[in-house]
């Protein structure tokens, strides 16, 4: 071990293992570019204001263009943990450029979705671009990536019930259930109905969310409330810009008789905390409706979520990983109004949305995301909100229930490098046809690996059995319908394989199945 400059201990192996990886061994080292060094640092989505490398650029601005040996390791203690984790890929999505190129196509596809109407339930809302949409995202690495009008600010609406849900479990220590329910309503965001309890049915919806209010810092001033909130928020989002809307808030006020319909239902019915001012409370609710956020710091806020409540950017704990959790499981059920129990179903993630079109996704222990689109469906959920994570999850493994046997390889786990998730089944496919496991070979293809998958040198399953002479494994890939003359790079068949080494009944059962020598196979005849 050595301690070197910034106070960092970097252990000698994994400073030499860096140089090595980037370089070629130390004796080689030679240098390296400025460019190339930030350029790593940009594919790996670890942008420049990243505040963990913050000292890391200060320092890198000061070197010459050109760097050597020593100067390299001594860049690498400002955040040796962290470039360690880039430039070994070992960051929770290895592959981010690939994997933000499929998110940008998903986007593309979505873009042209002009369905739905912007809330015009107040007249700041109506006034909204209908078009404009953003998508960004934060991995719990604090690997970033947005696309479109990801800088636009918009009022958190709904969104915001998740973080007051949070700070009342803090307020009370998880006694929070004595005051609001956890099922789904079944019914409308802000329909005028209570629970058996006579409590709100759950914390995502308006009386729910109101209830919360009343019991974050209970007998604050009113504006050091707001104040506490806004903080908070600040926290979750890596201390990027946390705005407020005001003129939202005041025709929210104005236009309020639903929330005080709600409040007064609930004062009648005893629910609020005792000395509970309701005129100030709903108010309390209102502006945290107002708080304006990007697509880039709700994306960090969920990133937040994600990583059980500590902010990646910053590395500060910012909610208990238990009432994450709470919040998560609420989310999951309850989140994106009357669609809740559809969106578990078919996208099967914690999410929560608001009528300002901001959809906020927690993949818990992967990434935050945010969606931005303000055209709602009839139900007040965000119509490209809805498309992009339908369309996510159709193509990455993400789903909540992803990680049952037997569903199709076809769909991507970003966690994986794209080089392992392509070659690890592949691997094992061939491997348990080279040894006859045909037990190991059915469980594959029942996860979806592909019968003719060729490894590096065009050697397939059927290739390998027949070589090896394992008679069960050729028969059940002929069975199972796998293609009889695959050539190999060296131009071999199966039917070559089986000749070569001599297994004669392995030689019969392929020439039963049309299996031939490659010398036999005509120009168009290939497999
Ligand atoms: N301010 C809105 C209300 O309370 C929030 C609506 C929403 O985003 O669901 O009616």
């Amino acid at each position: 071990m050595s301690l070197l400059k910034g106070g960092y201990v970097l252990k000698e192996i994994d400073k030499e293992k860096t140089v090595n990886a980037l370089f070629g061994s130390r004796s080689e080292f030679g240098v390296i570019r400025k460019e190339d060094l930030k350029r790593e640092l940009l594919n790996a989505g670890i942008l420049s204001d990243d505040p963990r490398i913050k000292l890391f650029h200060c320092a890198l601005d000061s070197l010459a263009d050109d760097i050597d040996e020593e100067s390299f390791v001594s860049l690498l203690t400002y955040a040796p943990h962290l470039l360690e984790q880039i430039f070994f890929g070992n960051l929770v999505v290895p592959d981010f450029q690939n994997f933000t190129d499929q998110v940008t196509r998903i986007f593309r596809k979505t873009e042209s979705n002009k369905d739905g109407e912007v809330a015009s339930y107040i007249p700041q809302l109506a006034r909204v671009e209908p078009d404009k949409f953003a998508v960004a995202i934060c991995t719990v690495d604090g690997q970033r990536f947005s696309i479109g009008d990801c800088d636009d600010f918009f009022c958190v609406q709904s969104c915001s019930k998740p973080l007051s849900y949070l700070l009342a479990l803090e307020e009370l220590e998880g006694r929070v259930h004595e005051f609001v329910g956890r099922e789904p309503s079944g019914r409308s965001f802000n329909e005028i109905a209570l629970n058996s309890r006579g409590l709100p049915h759950n914390p995502m919806i308006n009386a729910g969310a109101i209830m919360c209010c009343s019991l974050i810092k209970q007998g604050w001033q009113p504006a050091d409330r707001f104040d506490y909130v806004l903080e908070r928020w600040r926290a979750a989002a890596a201390g990027m810009r946390v705005g407020f809307n005001n003129s939202v808030y005041l025709s929210e006020r104005q236009t309020a008789d639903r929330n005080f319909a709600l409040g007064y239902l609930m004062k009648e019915k005893r629910a609020f905390p005792a000395k509970c001012n309701l005129l100030e409370t709903l108010e309390f609710y209102f502006q945290c409706c107002s708080i304006e956020l990007n697509a880039k710091s709700l994306a960090t806020v969920a990133s937040t979520l994600a990583f059980g409540g500590t902010c990646p950017l910053t590395g500060q704990q910012v909610f208990k990983s238990e009432y994450v959790k709470n919040c998560l499981s609420l989310m999951a059920s309850c989140g994106m109004y009357d669609f809740s129990g559809e969106f578990a179903f078919s996208v099967g993630l914690p999410a929560k949305s608001g009528v300002a079109g901001a959809v906020m996704v927690v993949i818990p222990n992967v990434m935050g995301i945010c969606v931005w689109s303000p055209r709602l469906d009839e139900l007040g959920n965000s119509v490209r909100g809805v498309e992009f994570c339908k369309r996510l999850v159709d193509n990455f493994k993400l789903h909540i229930f992803d990680t049952v046997p037997s569903l199709s390889l076809s769909k991507i786990d970003p966690k994986t490098s794209y080089f392992e998730q392509d070659s690890s089944w592949k691997i094992s496919f061939i491997w348990a046809a080279a040894v006859g496991d045909v037990a190991q070979m059915r469980r594959l293809i029942a996860r979806g690996a592909n019968l003719d998958a060729a490894d590096y040198d065009g050697r397939t399953a059927l290739h390998v059995a027949s070589s090896e002479g394992n008679e069960a494994a050729v028969q059940f890939l002929l069975n199972k319908g796998a293609a009889v003359n695959p050539i190999d790079r060296w131009q071999n068949t199966p039917t070559d394989d089986a000749f070569r080494q001599n297994r004669k009944d392995i030689k019969a059962i392929l020439l039963e199945a049309g299996g031939k020598l490659f010398s036999e196979i005509g120009e168009n005849e290939h497999d």
